[in-house]
């Protein structure tokens, strides 16, 4: 399917790739005890089983800890990880975006050492973009960085940061001027840092999400040090860096996967001879699925060939998010339930759960009018 601006081109899996989903399914039936979907648990023992499987770093050189192989492979055993439900969180981050990041733009020393760890499943990361004023508006970062002897001083807030309490590292986006002063544009000076959680000067507070739980946290940064070496890739160049790393983050199937389990127990309840409506409903989810599958395996297959799908990745987390957040609302009005958090029937425990899930879907990762804007550019309507 071609389109002014985008292409969606059928990608079919080779062997190498089906043969894999049939080795994670049985590593994942061996851990069996720790698959909680829509939880996305964070847990280094299982995310260092999963490297020592060769399942970080899949694609990227064997120098550096990788496993060279295509990102046809790697999006089938995602696929598996998520429609399992497994506690892939620790390692998530760092082999979706902050390693690639590295990988792309980072020095020699930067990418021997950082690259094998993540490689290893011994490196959780942080994404430190978002602010209390700006997320949509990365641009308006006031977080600053100030140039002395031997590094940096940095001094700000940072806001939603995901898994900050539990992560080694973070990429964080600062500006090097004084937010509307000194500037040649919005973007210019813009710089990414590797940190390390563990520096003087990070003080990190939870923010509990709607479920109660502690994901997301406000990190306030006084004075912190970042030696010259952990600059990610050129001071100044943060803005382009930044726009291919949310490009890793939005191109990935994770855009549609995550209530997966719900759908599947739709199926379930539904049993062998469904009421119609609600075959109808959950049959029209279900072709929703598919073809939003096979955008995403095309946009892989674009991956695999190099190229930077920017636009197809946008639509299609636009559409997953959308397709997904109807999840929920089609489970509860076909099957009748009140959503009940702490229910003892597992369908409407994982309904009540995925209700609360659903509104974050279409902010984290850039919210559907920003999506929307993107993917207006691509057609040369903006
Ligand atoms: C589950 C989750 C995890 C997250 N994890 C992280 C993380 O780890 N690290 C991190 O840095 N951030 C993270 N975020 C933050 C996320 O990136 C921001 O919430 C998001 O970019 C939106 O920014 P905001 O909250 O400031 O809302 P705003 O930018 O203030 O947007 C508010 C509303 O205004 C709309 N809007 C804004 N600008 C425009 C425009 N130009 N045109 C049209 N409409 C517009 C938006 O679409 C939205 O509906 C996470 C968010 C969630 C929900």
């Amino acid at each position: 399917m071609s389109l002014a601006g985008f292409r969606f081109d059928a990608v079919e899996l080779p062997p190498a790739a089906l043969a894999l989903r049939e080795e994670v399914r049985d590593f994942l039936a061996q851990h069996r005890d720790r698959l909680r979907p829509m939880h996305g648990g964070f847990d280094r023992d299982f995310s260092r089983k999963v490297a020592a499987k060769g399942w970080l770093g899949m694609t990227w050189p064997k120098q550096y800890g990788g496993h060279e192989r295509s990102s046809l492979e790697r999006y089938v055993m995602i696929e598996e990880m998520l429609a399992h439900g497994a506690p892939v969180t620790a390692h998530w981050v760092a082999d979706r975006q902050s390693g690639p990041n590295i990988l792309k733009f980072g020095t020699e020393e930067q990418k021997q050492f950082f690259l094998p760890r993540i490689a290893a499943g011994e490196l959780a990361f942080a994404i430190g973009m978002s602010e209390p004023n700006s997320g949509s508006d990365l641009a308006g970062t006031r977080t600053r960085a100030v140039a002395v002897q031997g590094g940096y001083l940095v001094n700000g807030t940072k806001l939603w940061t995901s898994n900050a309490h539990l992560a080694d590292y973070m990429i964080l986006f600062c500006r090097m001027s004084e937010a509307g002063k000194d500037e040649v544009d919005r973007h210019s000076g813009a710089t990414q840092f590797l940190v390390d959680m563990k520096s003087p000067g990070i003080e990190v507070r939870p923010v509990i999400n709607m479920l109660g739980e502690h994901h997301f946290n406000e990190i306030f940064l006084t004075d912190l040090f970042v030696p010259e070496d952990r600059v990610l890739g050129k001071v100044g160049d943060g803005w382009q860096q930044v726009m291919s790393e949310l490009a890793f983050e939005r191109s990935a199937p994770d855009r549609f996967l995550v209530l997966f389990k719900l759908l599947a127990d739709m199926v379930r309840m539904g049993g062998e001879d469904p009421d119609p409506s609600a075959a109808t409903a959950t049959g029209r989810l279900i072709t929703h699925l598919l073809t939003l599958r096979r955008m995403s395996l095309s946009i892989a297959g674009m991956v695999q060939a190099g190229q930077q799908p920017n636009v197809e990745a946008a639509i299609v987390k636009d559409l997953g998010t959308r397709y997904e957040q109807e999840i929920p609302e089609v489970a509860r009005l076909v099957f009748n339930a009140e959503p009940d958090l702490s229910a003892a029937d597992a369908y409407v425990a994982m309904l009540s759960r995925g209700l609360m899930n659903a509104p974050r879907l279409s902010i984290q990762g850039g919210t559907r009018e920003i999506l929307r804007g993107i993917i207006a550019r691509g057609l040369g309507l903006r």
